[in-house]
């Protein structure tokens, strides 16, 4: 099931109230995507898939169009996530890193929720929960284009739920730009911030090795000082856990971390089993060899990268502590009214 922004934000609180992160993976293909839903269902857990602006340009999606990418995914994803086979697995959709000219027009486009056309049937898709790339805005950009999507999703009568983000790779963020964005967004716009995504020492990629940087007091701090600026639970979403040994990932999530982002990682398991595939059947890639239209199809690579990565999606999905809890969101979400 996809969850709407007002599910979301239920099963955000229920993470923070039970203790425990939703794994978030920057799926970049519909084969990840899928491998990523039936790792949550293999575990009863919720999950997140989310996009940053390379995949919605991407050929699997957009193919320049971040637009068009942006529709194509979440098509995709409502019919997957709708699909009986994961009718019980509580699915947000989140944009991640998107920057530049398109992130206005894109995300505003976004909350407002996509139009999409289907032989004449219409149907408005939008993300469960949004953010955008702060890392090349000055504060007063990144409040502004905030409070310029929360401004388009009210006047097109649409909820929003949000994750604000400011300097993830900058090291700590102190609390005092906390009180400028959470506090800002808050007084003109409340009610639509439930993640907050301070720099907690960690960083992007996986060229970092050791990250001793990382403060799982500062995620404490943080997620304190945004929930008395909310007067309600906001968690912490994680940037750069690809690095993070699991003893961090668990203090991490004990100190209030509801949303762990998964990306480098991720793409070079799937990378490596491709690699691994094509040198070991690749010989099967000529003319006249028995097996090789199975091997030249998609779903010969796919399959064969799928048995690989979902038992590390598993893994990731256990250490979060989220394995067992969709019956959770489910049951919160049971309440809410329709
Ligand atoms: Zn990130």
């Amino acid at each position: 099931m996809l969850l709407d922004p007002h599910q979301s934000r239920l099963a955000l609180r229920t993470a923070l109230e039970h203790r425990f992160a939703l794994l978030a993976v920057n799926a970049d293909s519909p084969s990840a995507v899928y491998d990523v839903l039936e790792a949550a269902r293999r575990c009863d857990a919720p999950v997140i898939i989310e996009t940053s602006l390379w995949q919605l340009q991407g050929r699997s999606f957009g193919a320049g169009d971040a637009a068009l990418g942006l529709a194509r995914y979440l098509a995709d994803l409502a019919v997957l996530a709708g699909s009986e086979r994961f009718a019980g697995v509580p699915v947000l959709f989140h944009t991640d890193h998107v920057k530049g000219p398109v992130t206005v027009p894109l995300l505003t486009a976004a909350v407002r929720g996509l139009a999409i056309d289907f032989g004449g049937r219409t149907a408005l898709l939008a993300p469960s929960t949004v953010s955008l790339d702060s890392s090349e805005l000055s504060e007063e950009e990144n409040l502004r284009i905030l409070r310029l999507l929360a401004d388009a999703a009210e006047e097109a009568g649409r909820p929003l739920t949000l994750e604000v983000e400011a300097g993830v790779d900058d090291g700590i963020t102190p609390l005092e730009t906390a009180r400028d964005l959470i506090g800002g967004i808050e007084r003109t716009h409340p009610g639509r911030v439930w993640l907050w995504a301070p720099g907690v020492g960690t960083r992007h990629g996986l060229d970092g090795g050791e990250m001793p940087a990382f403060d799982p007091q500062a995620v404490a701090s943080h997620r304190e000082l945004a929930g008395d600026l909310t007067g309600r639970p906001i968690g912490i979403a994680l940037h750069g856990s690809s690095g993070l040994p699991e003893t961090a990932l668990g203090e991490a999530v004990a100190a209030g971390v509801t949303k762990v982002n998964w990306s480098s990682e991720s793409l070079l398991l799937r990378a490596q089993a491709a690699r691994d595939y094509y040198r070991g059947q690749g010989d099967q890639l000529e003319k006249g060899r028995p097996r090789f239209k199975t091997t030249a199809m998609d779903n010969g690579l796919q399959s064969f990268i799928a048995e690989r990565y979902l038992p590390a999606v598993e893994a990731r999905i256990r250490i979060l502590g989220g394995a067992g809890r969709a019956r959770l969101v489910r049951e919160a979400l049971a309440v809410l009214p329709a």
